[in-house]
């Protein structure tokens, strides 16, 4: 890349770093590194690298700048790019095949809380109605994610707004100003109340984890996963979008489930000790010292969503063989990333 050339391109990154940062510092619509956003610039796709936090994006250089044509070339050829590019964003085959300039992907709250639903297409129809928008049923990130869009947008090719089932959110437009002005439409159209939860027992959380390994969260969003009993019925049912994975990719189903509120005197932190969490019924929610931010931060966004899930609404949980499937690479990349975050900011 030549001089100008190279100046240019940083010039024109510096609207979508802000719109990342932006992004970033909004638990509503990412948490931890989950999303990613690109340019596609002179033939160069700048492209969020895996791992890092859109919230990072005015100090860390979060972009890395791939051959656009070498990387499209990979997906017709069945190779996903984000295995050649180590480095690059998990969906970087879908910020390829989609046409727009500036892509921007989300695990926007509002949308996942839709987006968990047997009958979201539905539902979506009534509530996007206008926008050019579609419906893609859940597939795993990566190459099967891109094929499938491609298949809609030979069909709908003005399409701007895509809905991943059990996934996010997928905005397209030429400039960041049109994809932020699009999202801020979609978020009003999708926004839900977040159900009340009830009073969380700080004293008795305090208690448990006197002198013990636990710590209370930062976020008091969380406790609602304990003391909201629409919450932790629909929590306990399955895994909804492959994130939650982050924590486990064997016994997660077992990990969601809330336990009674232990008396501080048993044996509560042994017989728990390999859980990251523990919801507690009534209670609220207490985290093991040694989760990491973006687990974390992932907890916030999960219990943001089961919020505003009704226990009425008809939920598709994925299946087990897609959670084996697809979360794999998913929770190894995240972990892989939290780990180098832990060691980084160790003493
Ligand atoms: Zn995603």
């Amino acid at each position: 890349m030549n001089k100008n050339r190279s100046a240019t391109n940083q010039a024109e990154l510096t609207p979508l770093r802000e719109l990342c940062a932006r992004i970033g510092g909004d638990p509503l619509l990412t948490q931890a590194s989950t999303g990613n956003s690109s340019i596609k610039l002179e033939g160069v796709l700048w492209i969020k690298a895996s791992g890092e936090w859109m919230a990072n994006a005015i100090h860390e250089d979060i972009l890395i700048p791939l051959d656009l044509a070498e990387v499209k070339e990979r997906v017709k050829h069945k190779v996903d790019p984000a295995e050649r590019y180590t480095r690059a964003s998990i969906e970087t085959a879908m910020h390829a095949v989609l046409p727009h300039r500036v892509v921007l992907h989300v695990h926007c709250v509002n949308t996942i809380a839709w987006a968990v639903r047997q009958d979201a297409p539905v539902q979506l129809e009534h509530q996007l109605d206008g926008l050019r928008w579609q419906w893609i049923s859940y597939v795993p990130s990566g190459l099967p994610l891109a094929w499938e869009i491609e298949k809609v947008l030979s069909v709908s090719p003005d399409t701007d707004v895509l809905v991943l089932g059990n996934h996010g959110l997928v905005i397209g437009g030429n400039d960041c100003g049109a994809v932020e002005d699009l999202l801020s439409q979609v978020q009003q159209r999708l926004a839900i109340c977040p159900r009340q939860a009830g009073p969380t027992d700080y004293a008795a959380l305090a208690e448990i984890a006197d002198g013990s390994s636990w710590d209370l969260p930062d976020d008091d969003a969380v406790h609602a996963l304990g003391t909201d009993a629409i919450s932790r019925a629909v929590l306990s049912g399955g895994l909804r979008y492959p994130c939650q994975s982050i924590f486990s990719t064997s016994s997660t189903r077992g990990l969601f489930r809330s336990v009674p509120c232990p008396d501080p005197k048993d044996q509560s932190e042994s017989r728990y000790c390999t859980r990251p969490f523990l919801i507690i019924e009534g209670c609220g929610f207490i985290v093991s010292r040694t989760m990491t931010p973006a687990q974390r931060a992932m907890m916030s966004g999960l219990a943001r969503v089961i919020q505003r899930i009704s226990s009425s609404a008809p939920l598709r949980y994925l299946t087990d063989e897609e959670v084996a499937n697809s979360s794999s690479m998913i929770a190894s990349r995240y972990r892989e990333r939290a780990d180098a975050i832990r060691h980084s900011s160790a003493p």
